[in-house]
């Protein structure tokens, strides 16, 4: 299926490139903040007035689980730290953000999110639903947006622009490491290292297609006769080499995915400032 990634693949490049690298850009006027709390990463990102990726800070963490704040000094901490960093970068310091919650998230949850962005000293302008923001990144209306992030396989549905069905299962990239940990009698962090060591793809691939095709069964499960539409990859599974395939293969639809699918959400969120 031919989908025309081009201008979005373009903007994920660009923030990616903001994150690491440590040029100090000189940037005026309104600028546009979102904060992604994941169960693996915490990742800020910035755009300037043109909606351009600017800067972008990000930080492996478990301090959230699937939307849950389980350790909210923790949380706090790394925000703070990260905001610092891409207000070092811009030599402007940041006053608003957007931030996103997994669909479904209860309003509780929802606050604890929240309290933790204005806990640093910033102002929340927005709180977004994770398919949303992904789907403003990719620009498209029709589809299904499965994010496979560390701790959960999230899947929704939106037709003309709207999430019309959403669900979060617990399979994600830490059940692909505990596989490869158990196979290779490694600790999980090895096994995480190896998992995105693209010299190791042989070691990993195989041994993965059967939790793959687990994903790929909960997709089935949740849009079986819903008349998805294409499947969209994004979150930072979403990676692997050669995913998409399996998932097309077993679920019978084109499935795609973007330059990459980690920074999807947290770019989108940004967008929704
Ligand atoms: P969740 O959506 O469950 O709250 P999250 O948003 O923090 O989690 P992401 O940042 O989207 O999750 O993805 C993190 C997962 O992606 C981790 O399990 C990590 O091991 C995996 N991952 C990152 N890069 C790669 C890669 N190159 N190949 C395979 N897996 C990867």
């Amino acid at each position: 299926m031919m989908i025309d990634f081009e201008k979005p693949n373009e903007l994920i490049a660009r923030m990616e490139q903001k994150i690491f690298c440590p040029e100090r850009p000189d940037c005026k006027g309104k600028l546009y903040t979102g904060i992604d709390l994941g169960t693996a990463n915490i990742v800020v990102t910035v755009l300037d007035e043109n909606k351009q990726p600017v800067a972008g800070a990000l930080q492996e963490a478990r301090v959230v689980k699937d939307g849950l704040v389980v350790d909210f000094i923790g949380a706090i901490n790394i925000v703070r730290k990260l905001v610092q960093q891409v207000e070092e970068k811009l030599s402007r310091s940041l006053e608003e953000a957007a931030v996103a919650i997994p669909p479904g998230t209860r309003a509780e949850d929802t606050r604890a999110i929240v309290n933790v962005v204005q806990a640093v000293g910033l102002e929340v302008t927005n709180v977004v639903d994770e398919p949303t923001a992904a789907a403003t990144v990719l620009g498209i209306k029709d589809g299904a947006v499965v994010d496979i992030g560390g701790g959960t396989t999230g899947i929704s549905i939106l037709r003309d622009g709207h999430v019309i069905y959403v669900a979060d299962e617990p399979t994600g990239g830490t059940h692909f490491s505990l596989v490869l940990a158990g196979a290779y009698n490694i600790g999980f962090e090895e096994a995480e290292r190896l998992k995105r060591d693209p010299d190791k793809y042989d070691q990993v691939f195989p041994l993965v297609i059967p939790v793959i095709e687990k994903v790929a069964d909960i997709i089935n499960t949740h849009i079986a006769g819903r008349d998805a539409g294409p499947i969209f990859l994004v979150g930072g599974t979403a990676c692997l080499e050669g995913i998409e395939k399996v998932i097309s293969r077993y679920t019978g639809l084109p499935t795609v995915k973007p330059y990459n699918p980690l920074l999807v959400t947290p770019l989108g969120i940004a967008m929704h400032c």
